[in-house]
């Protein structure tokens, strides 16, 4: 298939790439110490004002109306100056499509203009728990009807921007008789409803920038109309969004990847060893070769993937190819970076280290490389 970008994706793409290396390169390195939480949140506001917060929400409620293509071309832009702030604005656009796809229009006209304009800093996707990973569907946290009102209670874990998102989408058992995952439902928690606590901030190999903490619901009671879609829909709800969220880990990867890469290309042209650069050693040659053809294959898979859903038509074996490849990519990429900066690729300053930490939670969150292939897999041989 051969792709080419409309008018508005390059445009979108373009303001995208400028608005990483004026705003968020200079911060990224900051937010890899910890440090710089205000800039963060800052530039957060402020792509969600440029319309990078709901890329495919409709314009009726804030949106962008740009996408799934649009989407993957912003994110891989946002990653290659900051894996932290690119994941935070791909899990707002997956809390906006959900909210997009189930909730009523009331609940959306509440939300979405909310998260389209940056009102909210992010919104978080409230779905894993401590025995719940992989199979989400063997999930606990319990939402008990009672009158008018659900009370949820239960503990999610690894929750991404739940320091400071506006809005928590949560999934919950609402019928713990059912099968596996036909009992769960899906709600909508605003940040700051008595009984939500975010906890413990978890220390991370990479992504410093991203905060990932534990979230409790310790009796939080919301109003029946709280709830998104239809009573125990919830987890088809889930299943089908998260193909949407590895499009756009996919291009996080890529994101990352292109930078390590990057930075390796241009040592190579400086560095002399042996009185030649390292560019002349074919030792080399052939490694940036091969990362430029896994760069190349990951970027076709990840808009394959993302013209195939804007097309309407299934996409979730696409989907997960291209994030299991792209985020296998990612990780080969950054390693070669390193590589190619030999001694100094281990040090901090050169900046190289940073992309090979960054990748590595890639072939792990919106489903491990082991749930990519299972559901390859199930989707070739059905
Ligand atoms: C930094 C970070 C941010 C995250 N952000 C969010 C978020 O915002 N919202 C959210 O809901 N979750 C989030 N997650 C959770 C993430 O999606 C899960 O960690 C991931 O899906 C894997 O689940 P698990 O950690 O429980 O691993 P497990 O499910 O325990 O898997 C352990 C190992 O077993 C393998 N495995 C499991 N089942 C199978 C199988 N059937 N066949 C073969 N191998 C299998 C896995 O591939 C893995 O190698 C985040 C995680 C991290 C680390």
């Amino acid at each position: 298939m051969l792709f080419s970008l409309t008018e508005e994706e390059i445009l979108i793409r373009d303001t995208a790439r400028r608005f990483a290396a004026e705003r968020l390169a200079p911060h990224a390195e900051a937010l890899d110490r910890g440090e710089g939480r205000a800039a963060l949140v800052a530039n957060l506001r402020e792509l969600a004002q440029n319309g990078f917060a709901a890329l495919n929400a409709p314009a009726a409620f804030g949106g962008s109306e740009a996408g799934s293509v649009a989407f993957a071309l912003s994110i891989e832009e946002l990653a290659y100056a900051c894996a932290a702030t690119a994941v935070t604005m791909s899990v707002t656009n997956m809390v906006a499509e959900v909210i997009n796809a189930v909730a009523s229009p009331e609940q959306k006209a509440e939300h979405l203009p909310k998260l389209a304009d940056g009102t909210y800093a992010a919104g978080a996707f409230c779905l894993t728990e401590s025995n719940a990973g992989s199979d989400p569907s063997a999930m606990r946290l319990r939402a008990r009807q009672d009158g008018s009102d659900y009370v949820l209670d239960g503990e999610k874990i690894y929750i991404t921007s739940a320091e400071y998102a506006g809005v928590f989408v949560v999934w919950a058992v609402t019928d713990p008789q059912a099968p596996r995952g036909k009992g769960i439902s899906v709600f909508l928690v605003p940040a700051g409803a008595p009984g939500l606590i975010v906890g413990k901030a978890e220390k991370k190999l990479g992504q410093h920038g991203s905060a990932t903490n534990i979230v409790s619901f310790d009796n939080c009671r919301v109003p029946a109309s709280a709830m998104m879609g239809r009573e125990n829909d919830g987890f088809r709800v889930a299943v089908g969004e998260l193909a949407g969220g590895r499009i756009g880990v996919a291009a996080l990867s890529l994101g990352i990847a292109r930078a390590a890469m990057d930075k390796a290309k241009a040592y190579m042209m400086e560095r002399k060893q042996f009185g030649k650069t390292l560019a002349e050693l074919q030792g080399l040659q052939w490694m940036v070769a091969d990362r430029e053809t896994d760069l190349e294959a990951a970027r076709l898979l990840i808009l394959n993937a993302a013209a195939t859903k804007d097309r309407g038509e299934p996409y979730a074996k696409q989907a997960s190819m291209a994030k299991l490849f792209a985020s296998e990519a990612a990780h080969r990429a950054t390693d070669t970076a390193v590589q190619i900066f030999g001694g100094a690729g281990y040090i901090a300053d050169a900046g190289v280290e940073r992309h090979l930490r960054d990748a590595r939670i890639t072939r792990i969150y919106e489903g491990t490389s082991e749930i990519q292939r299972l559901v390859i897999a199930r989707e070739t041989l059905k």
